[in-house]
């Protein structure tokens, strides 16, 4: 299982340019490298001939022009140029196989990253050897045992991170301390309500800060563009952003390690967040909460101590099912947040009757599993070998 480790850099002033640099080469070659693609793609339409465009002829033909046409690449490591229209080609099979967008020109101050082959890198403790550069500090040594797959350099707001990729196979935790099952409903209120009855409020970071990032959007907004006060608002909202996403990360984390350690099933709803991100009003709320962070979390979490996720199909009425006697009710509002059964007379919290509902059917989903046939609306989602990142890099 690959798993990334992302470790904030503490880089002197002559290494954070030397990264800006070859972050810059890295940007500069993949935006090359696409509309070479693009211009190549056209002409093989015109004249099938010619040969269509790919990643490795792409690097090849940078590699016999760069010492002429771009020498100030060479003051980098290779592999900034090199991985970057790697990673070009990777986009491309992503579109083609209908999972991306067609690939999009890199921005400066957006996508600020190189990746560095373990060829090249090393790490010793509490800091990493990047070719070229030599050893730049760590903010913390890196947790996973492992052979090193790559490591990928980025900056968000201000401040320069490493993203090694571990392949972590051997990595295991001991079993949960209770073999037993869990529901967890996620919500908009609060984050999560355990079957148990637990509530965790969840970081409610965006919320608190919310106010200052309005205040400071708005400051922004009044600058003049193009002006020093400007940019310095825009550095401040970054990092406001960046500070944001960190504490929500650490709340998840802390809530996935936590349910993790103690139960070893699972059952979680598998809601459908693009369509309720297009529902403007639960929109923040639910991205706040980082739903698919979430479930991501779980899922590798999970396979580390050989326990399981058991993903109940977003059309079950977790919410609207009684979970002692089985009724359902016919409609049950977004704001009711109890109600009583009319069939048993048992009064519900809406939040963790639905997640006693998610654990029973991921513990039915565990039975019919040993007996054969299940034709429940669960999906196992146990240790599948996809690759899991700790910290998502890129898109968000
Ligand atoms: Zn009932």
């Amino acid at each position: 299982m690959l798993i990334a480790h992302r470790i904030a850099l503490d880089p002197n002033n002559v290494q954070a340019t030397y990264l800006a640099r070859a972050a810059g080469v890295a940007r500069f070659a993949y935006n090359w490298a696409l509309s070479e693609w693009q211009r190549q793609y056209v002409a093989h339409q015109a004249e099938p001939a010619l040969p269509a465009p790919s990643q490795l002829a792409l690097r090849r033909q940078l590699n016999a022009i760069k010492r002429e046409r771009f020498p100030w690449m060479l003051d980098v490591t290779k592999n900034a140029p090199q991985m970057a229209i790697i990673q070009l080609g990777k986009a491309f099979n992503n579109f083609f196989a209908h999972r991306a967008r067609y690939p999009r020109f890199r921005r400066k101050g957006v996508d600020d990253r190189f990746t560095v082959t373990n060829d090249q890198f090393r790490v010793d403790g509490k800091r990493c050897y990047i070719p070229r550069l030599g050893w730049v500090r760590m903010r913390e040594a890196l947790r996973f045992a492992g052979r090193i797959v790559s490591a990928t350099v980025s900056r968000r707001a201000d401040r320069w991170h490493v993203s090694i990729t571990v392949d972590a196979t051997e990595a295991s935790l001991p079993p949960a301390e209770n073999q037993g099952v869990v529901g967890i409903d996620l919500g908009v209120s609060v984050l999560a309500t355990l079957s148990t009855g637990e509530q965790w409020p969840g970081p409610k970071a965006l919320r608190s800060l919310l106010d200052r990032l309005r205040r400071l959007s708005r400051s922004l907004s009044r600058k003049v563009k193009g002006s020093r006060n400007r940019d310095r608002a825009k550095r401040r909202l970054a990092r406001l952003h960046a500070r944001i996403a960190n504490m929500r990360r650490d709340g998840l984390h802390k809530l996935t390690t936590c349910v993790t350690g103690r139960f070893h099933t699972i059952g979680i709803e598998d809601l459908n967040v693009k369509g309720m991100l297009g529902n403007r009003c639960l929109a923040r709320a639910i991205a706040d909460m980082g739903f698919h962070e979430l479930r991501r979390q779980l899922s590798y979490k999970t396979a580390w101590r050989g326990g399981q996720v058991v993903m109940v199909d977003r059309w079950y009425p977790s919410s609207k099912t009684c979970s002692c006697c089985g009724y359902r009710l016919e409609e049950l509002a977004l704001g009711t947040r109890s109600w009583t059964c009319p069939e048993c007379g048992v009064h519900h919290d809406r939040d963790v009757n639905a997640a006693v509902n998610l654990k029973n059917m991921a513990m039915s989903s565990i039975a019919t599993a040993c007996g054969g046939k299940g034709p429940g609306p669960v999906r196992e989602h146990g240790a599948k070998p996809v690759p899991v990142k700790q910290e998502p890099s890129g898109k968000r």
